[in-house]
């Protein structure tokens, strides 16, 4: 089996984070540059990657039962090439051959760049499982990227924080920060393509550079996330910058004036607390208290009044109780989040908290959730009420796929908008929008002007 065969053909299936969607994305360019084209149809294509996910349950049932389909698939067709990647193939490693004795190869996600030799041993033979740290090698590969518009680059892999509901330690390793010159040059290629936005990205971004060589005489390290920031905002082409995830003990005034300062930098700050109560956030090992959280939103809005905030929050937590609880519903009620991913606390194999025996119920979690879930729609109505009428710059990604006479995009402050247009014509450009209606989560405006001129996609 040659491997530059250019009628192969390839799918991708991405469970998860926006780490994951940009692994896939980085994997996808290794497939195509090995002369793999892309198959929309698994069942037709002859090598198969699951990207995984442990964070949530059902993610990782979907990935058994998909792999299950495509085993049996195989049995027919000993051609196909069957990949696992991602964070259910680093923590269940070996384990997943010996449960689906038809996988080629499993491999962890700090193994993405290295997708073109391992299949090489799984051409020549070999059931391959690569998921031992590894230092990763600088990324020379061209992601396929599923937008035209907005991207995400990496700039720090793994993460050295001890979470104790979080497998990503465990499974994606430990920080290792891109340097800045090759950050800067990704962005560059991504602004001659015609990219206007770009997500910079990070399990914890906020700890970008600290195992990067270099410190000032007052001890700071040199290559800070806002130091990154500082040094790629002006590459040319691109028009937004924001950047995830924050960890509340790591983000600084320095940051805050850094983003006010910078035009291209979106006032929008995904910062999780996952949760209003200390004792928890103890337990959690999160490293701050909801006051401190409270001070960096409080010193978000001194710079940027109108800045978006939005964040993560974990409910049911292994002995949270009523009381506990409803501090996070009072955090969430005094900040008044422009967003909220929420989730009920569901253990990890793997992670400290999941073998704690304090574990709630499903009914008290769920009815938390639900509870959580209800004030959180109402105050992003709340926060979204303040674009009545208002004009504001929307970044048009695609057309609205439940009405295919309106085109979608984001404001600065990642409200998603639709207003009336002909996506051929406006793909790619930023358009300032009156907006006439609000929802929670997004609004319905009028185009008033363009703000620009660019090539159509
Ligand atoms: S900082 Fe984020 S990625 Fe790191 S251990 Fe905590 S929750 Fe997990």
């Amino acid at each position: 089996m040659t491997m530059t065969q250019s009628d192969r053909r390839y799918h991708i299936t991405t469970f998860g984070c926006q780490m994951n969607k940009a692994d896939s994305e980085r994997m996808a360019g290794i497939l195509e540059e090995m002369g793999f084209n892309w198959s929309e149809d698994p069942n037709e294509a002859d090598l198969i990657l699951y990207n995984t996910c442990t964070i949530r349950d059902n993610a990782e049932q979907k990935v058994y039962s998909y792999l299950g389909r495509q085993a049996k698939r195989k049995q027919e067709h000993p051609e196909l090439t069957l990949i696992v990647a991602g964070c259910v193939a680093q923590q269940e490693g070996e384990k997943l051959l010996r449960r689906v004795p038809e996988l080629d190869l499993v491999m962890g996600p700090q193994h993405a760049n290295r997708l073109e030799d391992l299949l090489q041993q799984v051409f020549d033979g070999n059931q391959v499982v690569a998921t031992e740290p590894v230092h990763i090698i600088e990324d020379i590969t061209k992601p396929r990227r599923e937008s035209k518009v907005t991207a995400w680059v990496n700039v720090i892999y793994g993460c050295n924080e001890r979470c104790t509901y979080c497998v990503v330690p465990s499974v994606r390793g430990v920080e290792q920060s891109r340097n800045r010159e090759a950050i800067r040059a990704e962005m560059e290629e991504l602004g001659r393509l015609g990219y206007k936005e770009i997500t910079l990205l990070g399990q914890n971004i906020d700890a970008y550079g600290r195992d990067l060589p270099g410190v000032t005489a007052t001890g700071r390290h040199l290559h800070t996330l806002t130091d990154l920031l500082y040094y790629v905002h002006d590459v040319s082409g691109v028009e937004r910058l924001r950047f995830a995830t924050s960890h509340p003990r790591y983000f600084t005034e320095r940051l805050i004036k850094a983003c006010y300062e910078l035009p291209k930098v979106c006032e929008h700050f995904h910062i999780p607390f996952q949760s209003g109560d200390n004792e928890l956030l103890k337990a959690m090992k999160r490293g701050y208290t909801h006051e401190r959280y409270r001070q960096i939103i409080e010193k978000i809005r001194e710079y940027m009044p109108d800045a978006s905030i939005s964040a993560d929050a974990i409910v049911g937590f292994p002995g949270e109780t009523e009381a506990q609880f409803e501090n996070t519903l009072k955090l969430v009620d005094d900040i008044g989040f422009d967003q909220l991913n929420t989730a009920a606390y569901s253990p990890r194999p793997g992670t400290p908290a999941a073998i704690w025996d304090n574990q709630l119920s499903e009914e008290v979690k769920s009815d938390r959730l639900q509870r959580l879930n209800h004030l959180v729609s109402q105050k992003a109505a709340d926060r979204s009420g303040r674009y009545l009428g208002r004009i504001e710059e929307v970044l048009v990604e695609d057309v609205n796929p439940k009405d295919p006479t309106q085109v979608m995009g984001r404001t600065r402050g990642n409200r998603l908008t639709f207003f009336k247009g002909n996506i051929e014509q406006l793909k790619g450009q930023l358009i300032k929008v009156k907006v006439t209606e609000v929802r929670a989560f997004s609004l319905t405006g009028v185009p008033i002007e363009k703000t620009e001129l660019v090539p159509l996609f």
